[in-house]
């Protein structure tokens, strides 16, 4: 059975970008039969804010868009995210390290897909681990998996190739976790079969398949869609003044109307989809 999830992380208002991810995930859950679950994202305390996520409950129903099951909330996870990170650990495969932002964007060589690439400072340094941050020793990881393949319902098979991103941080120091861990544990825990979001997560998605391999998950499928762009080509953002979806929802507008013309590809404010690989 398909399964599949639409997973905001309560840091900000929901706006049509998020309608339209949540249309996506829902309606392709539905044409097969399947079902549609949602998953707050809420692992970083510091910026999650409880209201946002009761709103972001709001907003879905307000589109018509009915979940699944009890809604997924990722902090009451986080036992499993920390014994996942031994188990990395175990594998020798983690590495402490204490860099700055300042620092890695001074010694890096190459710039990858999300910025500076961490050149690899702490690795092989046996840092105190108390209080640090914990890298993926990438080289190793991907040796150890061997070649992996993944598949994207709209761009087909994919050679796994996380390299480009280097040895990204798995267990932040502020967190027992990181997106790209909690995200894919979750994702397996929950069953989820068909993992839906958009072409700006592309990338995360190499990572996401050589951690399935590592910690023997299960490989689902995948469906990056195009993101919603503003007139000028940029990524639609809460920020450049655009209503959220709660604005809309307290101006009284007509929630499945709005989602009918989302679906209808009849986007408000000039907007239309971009590829947005980022
Ligand atoms: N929580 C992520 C976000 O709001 C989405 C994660 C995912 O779909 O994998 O950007």
């Amino acid at each position: 059975m398909t399964r599949t999830r639409f997973a905001p992380s309560p840091n900000g208002s929901l706006h049509l970008g998020h309608a339209y991810a949540a249309i996506v995930a829902h309606d392709l859950a539905h044409e097969r039969g399947g079902e549609f679950l949602v998953r707050i994202e809420d692992i970083d305390g510091a910026r999650s804010r409880q209201e946002l996520a009761e709103e972001a409950l709001k907003d879905l129903a307000w589109l018509g868009l009915a979940w699944d099951g009890p809604v997924r909330i990722q902090s009451r996870n986080v036992t499993a995210h920390v014994a996942a990170g031994e188990r990395l650990k175990a594998m020798g495969l983690l590495y402490p390290c204490r860099c700055t932002r300042a620092e890695i964007a001074a010694n890096a060589t190459r710039m990858g897909p999300d910025g500076p690439v961490y050149p690899g400072t702490c690795n092989h340094r046996a840092l105190d681990p108390e209080g640090a941050a914990w890298r993926i020793d990438m080289e190793a990881a991907i040796s150890r998996a061997g070649p992996l393949t993944w598949e994207d319902g709209r761009a087909g098979v994919q050679l796994a190739d996380p390299a480009p991103y280097g040895d990204v941080v798995l267990l932040r120091k502020d967190l027992p976790g990181s997106y790209h861990l909690a995200a894919t544990l979750d994702d397996a825990a929950d069953g989820i079969t068909l993992v839906t979001r958009g072409m700006d997560l592309f990338g995360a998605s190499h990572i996401h398949r050589l951690l399935q391999a590592l910690l023997a998950l299960p490989v689902p499928t995948w469906h990056h869609h195009p993101l919603l762009v503003e007139p000028d080509g940029r990524k639609l953002a809460k920020r450049r003044g655009s209503p959220s979806l709660a604005d809309r929802r307290r101006a009284g507008e007509d929630g499945p109307a709005l989602a009918a013309a989302l679906r209808a590809h009849a986007f408000p404010a000039g907007l239309s989809l971009g590829e947005g690989v980022a």
